[in-house]
């Protein structure tokens, strides 16, 4: 996968430590989140207890790992970080559970992917700070109760269809993140330049934002090839026809598409005549896994008008087929 990927690059997660946002008042765009979660905060300071259970869900590289630890910070609490997948047995999450003082909170990021044991000590943590922990096997296994100091759980998912409700029912307040406007964007990356010491120009950050497909962690990720490019090729300045050069080296083009997005929208226009065809078909055709194509692609090409998802298939738009410089066919959509 490209310089577009959501997902962090191997050894990227270093960078990201220096650019991340530290507080609530540093943390840009996402303004409804925002103010939502200052009001769930300042509630709890002023009550002297743990507020309520947060679940954050939205695509990957908006900053969900960023506002967790932005609670615990504004909450002067300890941060516990776990995952769904490494809690695949409840074993797992009572030492985790146990381990926690009073006011921590205590992240799970992917929590859709928690296992089902893992998951419904979890129902009882939440609710009651406790955990009924299984000692031996069969007809002499006892349940010893276990006290849980209070907790705020934060929870991240990228699927929140995929969490079970009995889970979901336990949060007291869920935070839809949505993908960034160009100009929130525009302000990721202005202060991102500025930690960083780039000379980043307005122009040179108005041409980055566009590519970045609402995504601060792509933004970021520009940002740092343009400067490459900036530094090797130039005299350092991050201006609009730099960031246009740089980005063209590495197939990033004006609407944020890489190769990949195009060799979708390629085949689709091309080898199925702009559709309809399931995901899968379209996967092979490209040589990729269907789940990249779901996940990585798709959400943006659709976002972007390129790509509509129909009952019988995806089909492409007619902006897709003028984006690849065909004349769209009488019955592609709009
Ligand atoms: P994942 O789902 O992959 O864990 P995430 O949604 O948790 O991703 P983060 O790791 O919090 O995303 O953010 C990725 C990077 O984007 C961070 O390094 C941070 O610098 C930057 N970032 C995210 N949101 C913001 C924001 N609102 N303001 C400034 N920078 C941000």
């Amino acid at each position: 996968i490209g310089p577009l990927s959501p997902h962090p690059e191997p050894g990227e997660r270093d960078d990201e430590a220096t650019l991340r946002p530290r507080r609530l008042t540093e943390f840009v765009g996402q303004s409804r989140v925002r103010e939502q979660l200052e009001l769930v905060l300042e509630g709890a300071r002023r009550r002297g207890s743990p507020p309520d259970h947060v679940l954050l869900s939205g695509p990957p590289g908006l900053g969900k790992t960023s506002l967790a630890m932005i609670i615990a910070a504004e909450l002067g609490s300890a941060l516990r970080v776990t995952s769904g997948p490494a809690l695949e047995r409840a074993g797992d999450l009572a030492a985790m559970l146990s381990n926690l003082a009073e006011g921590d909170v205590l992240f799970i990021d992917e929590i859709h992917r928690i296992a089902r044991p893992a998951e419904e000590m979890l129902y009882l943590a939440m609710e009651d700070f406790r955990v009924d922990v299984v000692v031996g096997k069969g007809p002499g296994a006892t349940s010893i109760p276990l006290e849980v100091a209070p907790f705020t759980l934060v929870g991240a998912t990228t699927r929140s269809g995929a969490l079970t409700g009995p889970l979901r029912d336990r949060f007291g307040f869920t935070a839809h993140m949505e993908f960034y406007s160009s100009g929130d964007l525009e302000r990721v990356l202005r202060r991102s330049a500025t930690i960083l010491g780039v000379d980043l120009r307005p122009d040179g950050a108005v041409e980055v934002a566009r590519r970045s497909r609402g995504t601060p962690r792509i933004a970021n990720r520009l940002l740092r090839r343009v400067r490459d490019y900036a530094e090797v090729r130039a005299d350092g300045a991050v201006t609009r026809d730099i960031a246009r050069a740089a980005l063209a080296v590495y197939d990033v083009d004006e609407l944020g598409l890489d190769r990949l997005d195009r060799a979708v929208l390629g085949a689709l226009v091309r080898t199925f005549g702009g559709g309809p065809v399931g995901v899968s078909t379209l996967a092979v055709a490209v040589g990729e896994e269907p789940a990249t194509v779901e996940e990585v692609c798709e959400p943006y090409l659709v976002r972007a008008g390129m790509l509509a998802r129909t009952p019988r298939g995806r089909v492409a738009t007619a902006a897709a087929w003028r984006h690849l410089g065909m004349e769209p066919p009488a019955q592609a959509p709009g």
